[in-house]
């Protein structure tokens, strides 16, 4: 009868709403649990430099602010400390905006030669403390136009080639390359003859705060951001990144771009 067909719907119905009411909570569960692992990760991130520069401070003030030698060495030392602690912040910063889906990108186009140029500039130094050679297989006269947010592409080489520095061997090397995909894409690759990763590593690899010798990388100075924002702002571009390593040989990570008519 009628009766009974509508009290079927409505059963049906109770227990779809009861089924869904679960499946809500569990996300909220699970949401839950993502918010306190990540705010974990970021107090833990923050402690050793916090320490760090307490530790100096504290130095000073017990009496080692008279010896003028020690003093300086020591300010200098807890000066490294909040400049490291201010890293962290921008890449936390950062790292919540392109989770949260806020930062917008601004698309113009621009040579990413010149943009690789730029970086290396800007990082000559850090390499030549390693005496890691940085090269760039490309003329750098011979613009190569793309689209993309020229300012957080800039981040994405900066972070790769930083990590290829401090993950890079003493007098190693660094390569950049570009090259023509088919279509209307390029492929940039940041290879080096560093440490290389193991192959249980790669999965995880991008994750926030992953890290495959945690202490060691820790003392590197790094946020454990660095290639989350990396995957990030290049998925944000609707683009793709690979990495390619073996351990003992070295690391190559690769991202694609659209080039500019
Ligand atoms: P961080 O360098 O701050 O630890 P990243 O997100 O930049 O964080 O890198 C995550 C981890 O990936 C590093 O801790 C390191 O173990 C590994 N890694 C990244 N780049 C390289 C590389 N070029 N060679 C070897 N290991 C790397």
């Amino acid at each position: 009868s009628q009766i009974t067909t509508d009290m079927k719907t409505l059963t049906q119905d109770i227990d779809n709403f009861a089924k869904n009411k679960k499946l809500e909570i569990e996300a909220l569960k699970i949401r839950e649990e993502y918010r306190k692992e990540f705010i974990g990760n970021i107090s833990h991130e923050l402690k050793t430099p916090l320490f760090t520069v307490q530790g100096y401070i504290s130095t000073l003030i017990d009496g080692a602010v008279k010896d003028k030698n020690i003093r300086s060495k020591y300010l200098r030392r807890a000066d490294k400390g909040v400049e490291r602690l201010i890293y962290i912040v921008k890449d936390l910063d950062m790292i919540t905006q392109l989770e949260s889906g806020t930062l917008r990108l601004d698309i113009e186009s621009f040579d990413i030669v010149q943009l690789v140029q730029n970086v290396f500039d800007l990082l000559e130094m850090k390499a030549a403390k390693k005496k890691i050679t940085l090269t760039f297989d490309m003329d750098y006269k011979k613009p190569i136009m793309v689209n993309g947010d020229k300012e957080r592409l800039q981040q994405v080489l900066s972070n790769l080639i930083v990590n290829s520095i401090k993950y890079g061997h003493e007098r190693g090397t660094t390569e950049v390359s570009i090259e023509n995909l088919i279509k209307n894409k390029v492929i940039v690759r940041v290879t080096d003859n560093g440490e290389g990763i193991a192959k249980e590593h790669l999965p995880r690899l991008f994750e926030r705060f992953y890290r495959v010798d945690k202490s060691g990388s820790r003392k590197e100075g790094g946020s454990g951001l660095g290639l989350a924002i990396v995957k990030h702002i290049i998925e944000a571009h609707d683009e793709k990144i690979y990495i390619e390593s073996e351990l003992g040989i070295g690391s190559e990570f690769s991202f694609t771009l659209e080039k500019a008519e």
